[in-house]
Order: C-alpha cells, then sequence, then structure tokens
C-alpha cells in the first residue's frame, strides 16, 4: 500500500492522505522522491570526479593501442609482450572503479523496480566487458576494450557535469536555510546572553544589533531601526520598523539597535514556512515530468527490445563482435539520461526564478497550467482594493443620531476581524465613543454581524439585513445611499428591534497596481471577472474603475466555489485570486488557486501559487513564467529525446548497408552532448526577464 509522508518531517508516515500533525502541511506519497535529484544524493562530487579522471587517464593507453585509432591515424602503436594483457588490465580497471558508479546503481534501480537508464548504461558496459574477456581468452583479435573504457569516461563525465547543475538548482533551499542565524542575543533580568536560536522561546526578548539578521520572528519592542525584508518580499526598499511592528526571522537588520519580543519560533515562522513550500513544490510533479518519466521507461524497454534484436540478427549476417557492438551501441544512445534531467532541471530553475520574482509555487502542475487561463477571477477585498477601509460617512435615520449609528456598530463589531469592523472600531474611537457591552455577539457570515446591546437586537451588516428585515429605507436617504453606492462605497445598514437605525458608508482604496495588472491581462488576451459579498453599486463601480470584464456581486462566502465550478462548466480554465478564509474553497476549485501574500494561513494552505508582495501584477509575470518554463520543457524533451529517432537505428546498423552505423563511443558522445544541450537550455531560462 502507498505510504504518505510529510517533505519536512520524513518520520512522519501514515496510511492515507492527510496533513503532517507537525508543520500541518500535506502529506505526499512516500515513493514520490525527486527521482533525479535523489540519484546523486549520496555521492559525493569528489569522489566522482576522482572516477572520471582515473578512467580518463587509464583510456588514453587504451586508445592508442586500439587498432581503430592506429588506423584512423596512422602509426603502430611499439609492441611488446602481453600488451595485451596490460590493455585488459587498464580496461579492467576502468571498468570496475569507473564503471561501479552505474552498476551500484543499475542494482538499486532493479531492486526498486524501476530500470531505467543506470540499468541500461549497466547492460551496456557489462555485455562489452564480458563479451571481450571472453574474446581475449579465446584468443580473438576483436575486443571492445578502447569503446568500453571511452564509454565509461564520457558517461561519468556526463553525469558529472549534471550533478554540478543539479546541485546549483537545488541552492535556492540551502541558500534560504542559510540565511537564519545559529545564536541569537537573549536579553534575561537585564543582561544579555548568547544562546542556540533553537533555545529561543515564544515570549523572550532578544537583541538585534545594526546589521544583524533577525533570529525568531518577532515584534519590536524597543528600538527603531530600517529592516531589509527583500529576502521575503522581494522589495529591496528598507522597511523602517518601530515598536509594535513585527519583523521576520532571516530578514537584516539596518543601523537601529532593535529589541525584539519572540512570537513564533522554528516550523511555525516565516521562513520555515516559506521552505516548506519550497520542499513540497521540489516533490510536487508536474504533468509534463510524469510524460517524461513514462518516456524515459519506455525508452528504456525499447533500447532493450532493439538491443537484443540487432544482436541477434548482426551474429546471424555477420560476426558476434560486431554484433555485440551494435547492442551495446544502441544501448548506449537509448540512455534515457538527458530526459531524466530534461523537466526536472527547468522545474528547478523556474521555482527558483518565481520566488525572486516575489511568489512561490506550491503545485507545480499549477504552473504549468497558468499559460491556459482563460478567466481570472478576484476576490475584490484585499485583492483589488487595499482592504483597509475608512469611514466616508454616517447616515441616520432620526437627526443628530449619527455618534448612536457608530456606536452600536462599534460595540458589535468589537469583536470582529473584519476590515470594515476594523474601520469603524477606528472611526468610533477617534471620536471618542464609549462601548458598550455587548452580549450574543455572533458573526453572520458574508452578512455582518450581530449582538445585544441594552437587551437590544442590533444587526450590523449589508443590504441583506434590509430584504431579510423587509426594512424599506426611508425617503430622505435613500437618496443619499444609493448617491454614496453609485459611488463605490460600501453601505453598511445599522437595524435595531427590526429598524432601521441609520447606515455608514465606508470607502476602500483600489489599488494603483490592480488597474495596471488587468490591462496587462487583457493584452494577453485573458479575460478578468471579480467576486464580491459586496453590494451590486460597489461591484459595478470598482469592475468600472479597473476595467474588469465581469462582475459578480452579493455573493456569499459559501457560494464562491460556485462561481469558479459555473465558470469552469462554461469550459473556462480559472485561476481565482483571493485572500481570506473564505476563499479557501474558491482557490482549491479553480484549475490554478492564487494566494496574496498577507492572507490567512488557510488561504495559503489551499492555494497553489502563493503572491509574497500583496502586488497582482505578479499575477502576469506568473502567466508569463509558466510559458517561458512550458516552451523550455518541450523543448528539452525534444533535445532528450527526438534525437533517439534518427540514433536508434543508426546504432542498430540499419544504415550498415551505406556505411553508416554508430560505435558505443560516438552513441555515449552524442547522448552526453544532449544532457549537456538540455542542462544549457535549461540554464537558459535563468537569464530570461519576466
Ligand atoms: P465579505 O463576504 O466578508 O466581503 O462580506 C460581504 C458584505 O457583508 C460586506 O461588503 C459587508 O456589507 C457585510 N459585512 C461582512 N462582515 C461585516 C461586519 N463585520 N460588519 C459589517 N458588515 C459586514
Amino acid at each position: 500500500m502507498a505510504m504518505f509522508t510529510c517533505p519536512m518531517h520524513p518520520n512522519i508516515k501514515k496510511e492515507d492522505e492527510g496533513i503532517c500533525p507537525e508543520c500541518g502541511m500535506r502529506l505526499v506519497p512516500s515513493k514520490e522522491k525527486p527521482k533525479e535529484f535523489n540519484k546523486h544524493e549520496d555521492r559525493k562530487t569528489n569522489v566522482f570526479k576522482l572516477r572520471l579522471l582515473v578512467s580518463l587517464i587509464f583510456s588514453i593507453p587504451i586508445v592508442f593501442y586500439s587498432d581503430v585509432a592506429q588506423k584512423l591515424i596512422g602509426y603502430t602503436a611499439p609492441a611488446f609482450p602481453f600488451s595485451n594483457y596490460l590493455i585488459f588490465l587498464l580496461a579492467s580497471i576502468v571498468f570496475f572503479y569507473g564503471g561501479w558508479v552505474f552498476m551500484s546503481s543499475a542494482f538499486r534501480e532493479i531492486k526498486a523496480k524501476a530500470p531505467g537508464m543506470m540499468t541500461l548504461i549497466s547492460l551496456a558496459i557489462i555485455t562489452a566487458y564480458v563479451y571481450s574477456v571472453y574474446a581475449l581468452v579465446m584468443g580473438q583479435e576483436k575486443v571492445l576494450f578502447w569503446e568500453l573504457a571511452t564509454l565509461i569516461t564520457i558517461m561519468l563525465l556526463g553525469h558529472w557535469i549534471e550533478m554540478k547543475a543539479v546541485s546549483h538548482s537545488q541552492s535556492a533551499l540551502k541558500e534560504l536555510s542559510k540565511l537564519l542565524p545559529d545564536k541569537a542575543e537573549l536579553i534575561k533580568d537585564g543582561k544579555t546572553q548568547i544562546v542556540l536560536v533553537q533555545d529561543l522561546k515564544v515570549g523572550d526578548i532578544f537583541l538585534v544589533r545594526p546589521g544583524g539578521k533577525i533570529p525568531a520572528d518577532g515584534v519590536v519592542v524597543e528600538g527603531e531601526s530600517e529592516i531589509n525584508e527583500s529576502i521575503v518580499t522581494g522589495e529591496s526598499k528598507p522597511v523602517l520598523k518601530k515598536v509594535g511592528d513585527e519583523v521576520i526571522a532571516g530578514t537584516i537588520n539596518g543601523d537601529g539597535a532593535l529589541k525584539v519580543k519572540v512570537t513564533k519560533i522554528g516550523e511555525n515562522t516565516f521562513l520555515a514556512g516559506v521552505m516548506r513550500l519550497i520542499a513540497e513544490a521540489q516533490v510536487s510533479k508536474s504533468r509534463l515530468q510524469m510524460l517524461s518519466d513514462k518516456a524515459a521507461f519506455l525508452l528504456t524497454v525499447l533500447a532493450v527490445i532493439v538491443g537484443t534484436a540487432s544482436l541477434i540478427v548482426w551474429s546471424i549476417i555477420a560476426d558476434l563482435s560486431f554484433a555485440i557492438t551494435r547492442m551495446v551501441a544502441v544501448l548506449v544512445i537509448a540512455c534515457p539520461h538527458a530526459l531524466g534531467l530534461a523537466i526536472p532541471l527547468v522545474s528547478a530553475i523556474s521555482t527558483t526564478k518565481a520566488a525572486q520574482n516575489g511568489f512561490l509555487i506550491k503545485r507545480k502542475s499549477a504552473l504549468e497550467l497558468a499559460r491556459k487561463i482563460d478567466i481570472i477571477l478576484f476576490d475584490k477585498t484585499g485583492t483589488l482594493t487595499k482592504g483597509e477601509f475608512g469611514v466616508d460617512k454616517i447616515i441616520s435615520v432620526r437627526p443628530d443620531e449619527e455618534n448612536l449609528v457608530l456606536q452600536y456598530a462599534y460595540s458589535v463589531n468589537y469583536k470582529s476581524e473584519h476590515p470594515i469592523a476594523k474601520a469603524i472600531v477606528k472611526e468610533a474611537q477617534n471620536r471618542g465613543l464609549e462601548k458598550i457591552d455587548v452580549k450574543d455577539f455572533q458573526r453572520l457570515p458574508g452578512i455582518g454581524v450581530k449582538g445585544k446591546v441594552h437587551e437590544k437586537e442590533i444587526f450590523v451588516g449589508s443590504e441583506v439585513l434590509l430584504e431579510k428585515f423587509k426594512i424599506e429605507k426611508p425617503q430622505e436617504i435613500k437618496k443619499i445611499i444609493s448617491e454614496l453606492s453609485s459611488q463605490g462605497k460600501t453601505i453598511i445598514f445599522v437595524i435595531e428591534n427590526n429598524n432601521l437605525l441609520g447606515a455608514i458608508a465606508l470607502m476602500d482604496i483600489i489599488r494603483e497596481e490592480a488597474k495596471e495588472a488587468i490591462k496587462q491581462i487583457h493584452n494577453m488576451g485573458i479575460k478578468t471577472a471579480m467576486i464580491t459579498g459586496d453590494s451590486e453599486d460597489v461591484a459595478k463601480w470598482v469592475a468600472k474603475e479597473l476595467g474588469i470584464d465581469e462582475y459578480f456581486a452579493r455573493v456569499m462566502p459559501h457560494e464562491k466555489s460556485e462561481k469558479v465550478k459555473m465558470l469552469q462548466q462554461k469550459g473556462l480554465k480559472v485561476a481565482m485570486v483571493g485572500d481570506g478564509v473564505n476563499d479557501a474553497p474558491a482557490l482549491t476549485q479553480a484549475d490554478v488557486g492564487i494566494a496574496i501574500g498577507a492572507g490567512t494561513n488557510v488561504a495559503l494552505e489551499s492555494a497553489d501559487i502563493i503572491l509574497v508582495r500583496n502586488d497582482p501584477r505578479d499575477i502576469v509575470k506568473i502567466i508569463k513564467l509558466s510559458k517561458m518554463t512550458y516552451s523550455k520543457m518541450i523543448q528539452n524533451i525534444f533535445w532528450a529525446a527526438g534525437y533517439n529517432i534518427v540514433a536508434i537505428p543508426s546504432a542498430a546498423g540499419v544504415l550498415a548497408d551505406n556505411g553508416v552505423f554508430l560505435d558505443p563511443a560516438i552513441s555515449a558522445l552524442l547522448m552526453s552532448a544532449s544532457t549537456i544541450i538540455v542542462a544549457f537550455n535549461a540554464a537558459l531560462l535563468r537569464t530570461k526577464k519576466l
């Protein structure tokens, strides 16, 4: 049965999908390890280099004594007694020492019932070696030692280059983990003492000296300083932090000294969260990658079949040595080496590139899909607008009761986290209004709040409440309200025992970047839509201001995912952008769910891609990166596998009549060249601008 494990806590193992009890991250199938990344994990680059050097040096005399080189260049190698046995000895060293890398990995592949490239290479070199030893003992002239030695050397070279490329692309995670200092200056009883970061506890106060790194997430309790947060936000301008402001572990302090109280440690810090996401992204496979894994497997099977067939056919129509050479050449050329790298290399580079550009990719297949998006659905508040409301006007039904209207709204909303509630609380406090005790407080999601004040039932919320209580707006305020609404202002009604007390008009600010983002999205031929719990008027006004194609107003939180489904049923590929808890189901339902940074953890958990900065323009970058990544992957699959259409038949000797057949070493060269092209082509992605 498939087991599931946590990418960050491999000791956690469960029988079904779920969430890691330690960090809350989604569990992944434990078999689903990034193959190419793990393949070389336990092999130190230096040992590899030594094997490569030894094989290279020993191959030189082997080639020098080969009859092909002598014939080709036209010299006669000085003969000495048992020279062929010396060549045998050298080739054996290359085979056992250099070839060990492949044979031990092949053993692992076979044990894991996943024969692949290593199995093919091993099959090729073992066949060549066993045959040559047999030929030598039988006193036959044709041995395959030079082919064997050069093959191993070139393969080692290819792998060594690959290891360098892969370790480079994996460095993003390592770089991030390096950001955290290992020690912190704890302030205890007025004295400072150096402690290990892992010994910090929530509530501890630590000192950050000028230029120092912040060891844990916390709140400034003393001092003022500019902090470079570029690592987490991508924003290079330092941010001023004063008492009460939050600081993030891993960011770099400027010129001031700060005393910070720890709020989060270890696994719970922002940085740990980001690292978890990257680790999760690295194990998540894109669809193209699954396709290329399958292609690699098929190629292996094909190689064995064609190889065996050419061995049989050629040993009948020519001699055994020629037949074995053909088989070895086929096995080598078909090695799905480059294919195994084609997708992971591009993926690794694009994930890093995404992080550099302010977004984190949690699910790679979502990035792959982003290029096909037809419509982007935005949640209005907090995404297109700043979500920081300000009270614009208070209207009371009875004369001079504005402050009473606000006071009730304030008291009932005191415990609410909604941006509208925060604005009301702030305005009331600015006006010095007193809070009245509230009983039976209750949230009405997507509508508002209710509570008992002085034994009276007070409702504060949207127009839905008026309909619910069948309240008609009095003529004298109707006109003012409709005018304010048509200006894009959100209207909140305050109801006391089924009677309308008054209304509060609030104004949210449209993000300047949103306008630009919508324009750029339209330029890419993608449609836009907006979803909001707000009134029809406000939705219409904001949509018009931003040039959004379509809007859905007065949508209840639980209906958001229904709207996504509805668009999908029209045959559209939908991306959803949101930030709140009530966006989570819609984010999951969408083909591509994009959470906007500062939002809630729930939104982050359900999203496929996370915008670290709250900048909707980054969505355009996601689509651009998606297109770039896809075309690079397709190019790489071509470079990795396409050449086999010509190469396999040539290696098998189909064109032997015309004097065209690939030798094993030439096959190895071609195969390695394809790997290098693939690595190089992937690296080009790094230089592209988004
Ligand atoms: P939401 O779906 O959270 O954006 O809410 C939709 C609408 O419900 C808002 O535009 C407000 O009209 C109303 N609303 C939600 N929560 C509150 C609250 N705490 N106080 C007043 N009105 C609210």
